[in-house]
């Protein structure tokens, strides 16, 4: 093998290239970060609530000097009807102490992570697009960016849910579009004071909407909406497959989304800053094939790493989880001058055995459990038809509760049987 330039080229400069990166630097290892974007963030999309016990082990101070907009408290899980919705609302004080979850927006959070990775020592490159990788036999052994070419003894792929370098390297194919959804957010300005009072959270806190129904005009897959500093995160993930069946326009739904009553009078005069698509991992422990290759590791979005369980949406925690991963194999094979995939296979085994693995594990019927189309119209109108008559105190004599529900069970094209199939499925996918 040729002379290497560095001994890590990491490619992209998310959450999971940033915290590779920077681990590798504190080994002592010399690391490039190439990153598309002109800085780290630019290109990146997230709904923005990041799951924090993962970035804690890394950056123990993360809350307190990263730039966060609100630690999340408080969570609404809301099914909602063409007029009518039902919710649950949920506020934990052990949330808030613990600061488990907070908003962040990504240009200002990689952008500061890229910042510590340049403390670290790691040379940052931005605006460097990388479009293959350099192959000696069967290893992995440096990538090309235009005319340049740089070597490295291992090269990661951070390159995000379209990672090309997976499938330069043979390790994915294209995936189904049943496999695929498609995320489109908007950034809303609203001054801090009115978001505070509007959604009745403190000056450091906030509430994050996991939004399910009429949402997504029926298609599978739902609709969030998060509170920043004095911005709102509002976005919407629709299933590939189930777009294109329905013959819907990803813009249509989200017009329709946010002139729903409901988010209507959360968003009323906020002002659009920001608007992007990008594309989301929906196949759950089904999508990641293999993650170490001769002189190749995959992290993050590229590892197929994500998880859409309908109440919440995951990827930046199981970014950077994997990056802890991968650093620690890393480290190992270099270390043991063994950079063949069964030297790297201690990324695979540090990564099963983490939370990332068993998460994806616990979580592998999730995304059948959510192609079930009854969830995203018929449960819910059933829901709001039950307690619509108990809130609806007209003259009429009052029924108990078991009459009113069964009432409302004849009258829904959901039949007991199906709904207690998919509760069934529920209980043991989520
Ligand atoms: C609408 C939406 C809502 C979401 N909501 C949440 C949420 O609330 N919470 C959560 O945890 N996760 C959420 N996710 C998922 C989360 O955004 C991803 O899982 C996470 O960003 C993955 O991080 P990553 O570092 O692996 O990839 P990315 O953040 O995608 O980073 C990949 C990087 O690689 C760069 N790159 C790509 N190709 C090249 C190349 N050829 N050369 C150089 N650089 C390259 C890109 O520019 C990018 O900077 C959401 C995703 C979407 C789309």
């Amino acid at each position: 093998m040729s002379e290497p330039d560095f001994d890590v080229i990491v490619v992209g400069a998310g959450v999971a290239g940033t915290v590779t990166a920077y681990q590798l630097a504190q080994q002592g290892l010399s690391v490039v970060l190439i990153e598309r974007g002109e800085t780290a963030g630019s290109k990146n999309l997230s709904g923005g609530i990041m799951y924090t016990h993962a970035i804690k082990q890394v950056f123990p101070n993360f809350v307190e000097e990263a730039p966060i907009e609100r630690k999340i408290d408080r969570n609404r899980i809301v099914f909602m009807n063409a007029d009518s919705w039902v919710g649950i609302d949920s506020f934990d004080q052990r949330l808030h102490e613990g600061t488990t979850a907070v908003t962040v927006l990504r240009a200002h959070v990689d952008a500061w992570l890229a910042e510590q990775c340049e403390n670290a020592g790691v040379m940052v490159m931005p605006g460097v697009r990388v479009d293959t990788l350099l192959k000696e036999g069967n290893q992995i052994v440096g990538i090309q960016a235009g005319e340049d070419e740089l070597r490295a003894r291992v090269v990661v792929a951070a390159d995000g849910v379209n990672s090309f370098i997976a499938r330069d390297a043979g390790l994915r194919t294209k995936p189904s579009t049943d496999q695929q959804a498609v995320g489109v957010k908007a950034v809303l300005k609203l001054d801090a004071a009115t978001i505070e009072d509007r959604f009745n959270v403190g000056p450091d806190n906030g509430v994050g909407y996991a939004l399910v129904g009429d949402c997504s005009q029926g298609v599978g897959g739902g609709g969030f909406l998060y509170t920043n500093k004095d911005t709102l995160s509002v976005g919407l993930v629709l299933r590939l497959d189930d777009l294109v069946k329905k013959g819907l326009r990803t813009t249509d739904v989200f017009d329709h989304f946010l002139a729903h009553p409901l988010v209507d009078q959360l968003i009323h005069g906020a002002e659009l800053v920001e608007y992007g698509c990008h594309l989301v991992n929906e196949g759950g422990e089904h999508m990641m094939g293999q993650i170490v290759h001769n002189g190749l590791v995959l992290v993050g979005d590229a590892a197929g790493l994500t998880l859409n369980t309908g109440l919440t949406v995951r990827g930046m925690d199981l970014a950077a989880g994997s990056a802890i991963a991968a650093a620690k194999g890393i480290g190992e094979a270099i270390a043991k001058n063994d950079v063949t995939a069964s030297g790297l296979a201690a990324y695979k085994t540090a990564l099963y055995d983490s939370f990332v693995g068993q998460d994806m594990h616990t979580y592998v019927k999730a995304p059948h459990f959510l192609e079930n189309d009854v969830m995203y119209k018929e449960v819910g109108e059933l829901v709001a038809n039950v307690l619509y008559p108990v809130f609806n105190l007209d003259t009429t004599p009052r029924k108990h509760m078991m009459k009113i529900a069964t009432q409302a069970l004849k009258e829904s094209p959901l039949k007991l049987t199906r709904l207690g199939k998919v509760g069934l499925e529920g209980v043991r996918a989520l």
